[in-house]
């Protein structure tokens, strides 16, 4: 039997057992090492998602291959020989889309705008064979055929390749303020150019380390917790700007515009998710530059917004949903480039087994440490 934990309604979490299930020619059995405990998670927990229960939450899974069917040994995203022993991280979102939507009728390069998605560890139910369609659970499984499956590189320990998931979400966000083909033109991110990140949660850090990685100048992140802080400092932050200190947002406007000689930052990318970070991140974006919002994932509400300052900026302000299957590659490269470099290593600062998923919850609602993890 396998243990996993189950959400059976809203704040309905508890733990059950599952038999081993039989592997098909594209399926992959996978030992579940590390799972990330996310803001989605949460939601999901707090009746915030119209959800198919029992559900097993966790999309943010990296493990061991125990069983492989023979089809899906060829199904490796970059067409590595794939077998037994391989560890591998798990693109979550399905890369079969419904094919009917507008988003795939008219966008089909943005994969994430499709309106019927199925994502493991969200909306699949765990209610009929095989069960095991979410992390926080013993054992993973995964129709290779269905789901882009990546070996991990023998340099990136799980501790780190478990930050795929979330690196996948900050790097595309960062990459929204790459303005293709035109860096000399000073349109958003250019190599030296200078970046601000709202907050320093998991996805704020991750988004300091990729624009730490992409060559950005200055760094400056956004926060009131020390712990974040300090990690957003050793992920390549050179300034960091505590809302403890700095209390107003007129305050800490004047701080970016200070750091940045007067102009503001080439790109403000905002992961805090509260509607009032919106327009001060909009304010401390320089005339031209780019402003990405990716932390409103669910909805807190509206704010009011000065639409004349995005008129005389000529900014752009662009969001970010998802990303598509193909941003795991760029993650697991950055993190193989980072290994010795950056920290990433310790934006884990708890884990879990997966019967005490229910503390994992709480740990995460209590808003303690930076990210904690379901440990298989
Ligand atoms: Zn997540
Ligand atoms: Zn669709």
């Amino acid at each position: 039997m396998v243990k996993a934990a189950i959400l059976e309604g809203v704040e309905k979490l508890s733990v059950t057992d599952y038999p081993v299930p039989e592997v098909e020619a594209n399926g992959i059995l996978l030992r579940m090492e590390l799972c990330g405990v996310c803001g989605t998670d949460m939601h999901m927990y707090g009746g915030k998602m119209a959800l198919p229960f029992p559900v097993i939450p966790g999309h943010e899974f990296v493990g061991i291959v125990e069983e492989i069917g023979e089809k899906a040994k060829g199904y490796e995203a970059r067409g590595q020989p794939l077998g037994v022993g391989d560890r591998v991280a798990v693109v979550p979102g399905t890369n079969r889309f419904c094919g009917d939507c507008y988003g795939c009728r008219f966008m089909p390069h943005k994969p994430t705008l499709c309106t019927n998605r199925k994502v493991l560890g969200v909306n699949m139910t765990s209610a009929e064979a095989p069960h095991l369609l979410g992390g926080w659970t013993e054992k993973v499984y995964v129709d290779a055929e269905h789901f882009w499956v990546y070996k991990v590189p023998d340099e990136v320990p799980p501790e780190v390749a478990v930050l795929s998931e979330p690196m996948a979400v900050s790097s595309r966000a960062f990459e929204r303020a790459v303005a293709p083909g035109l860096p000399t033109y000073g349109e958003g991110f250019r190599v030296g150019g200078s970046v601000v990140v709202q907050g320093a949660g998991a996805i704020g850090l991750l988004a300091v380390a990729t624009a730490e990685l992409a060559g950005a100048g200055t760094i400056i992140n956004v926060d009131m917790v020390d712990e974040r802080l300090r990690m957003a400092e050793r992920l390549g932050a050179e300034h960091v700007i505590d809302m403890r200190q700095h209390r107003s947002a007129e305050e800490r406007v004047a701080e970016v515009n200070r750091l940045t000689g007067g102009l503001g930052a080439d790109v403000v990318i905002e992961c805090v998710g509260v509607p009032a970070a919106v327009p001060e991140g909009i304010d401390m974006t320089r005339r031209g530059g780019k402003f990405v919002e990716v932390g409103h994932y669910t909805n807190p509400g509206t704010v009011p917004i000065n639409p004349h300052t995005i008129c005389f900026k000529d900014m752009d302000i662009l969001g970010s949903w998802a990303y598509p299957p193909t941003q795991f590659a760029t993650c697991l490269d950055l993190m193989k480039l980072s290994i010795d470099r950056l920290p990433l290593h310790e934006i884990v600062t708890h884990r879990f087994k997966v019967g005490d998923a229910q503390k994992a919850m709480d740990n995460v609602l209590a808003r303690c440490g930076i990210k904690s993890a379901i440990q298989g």
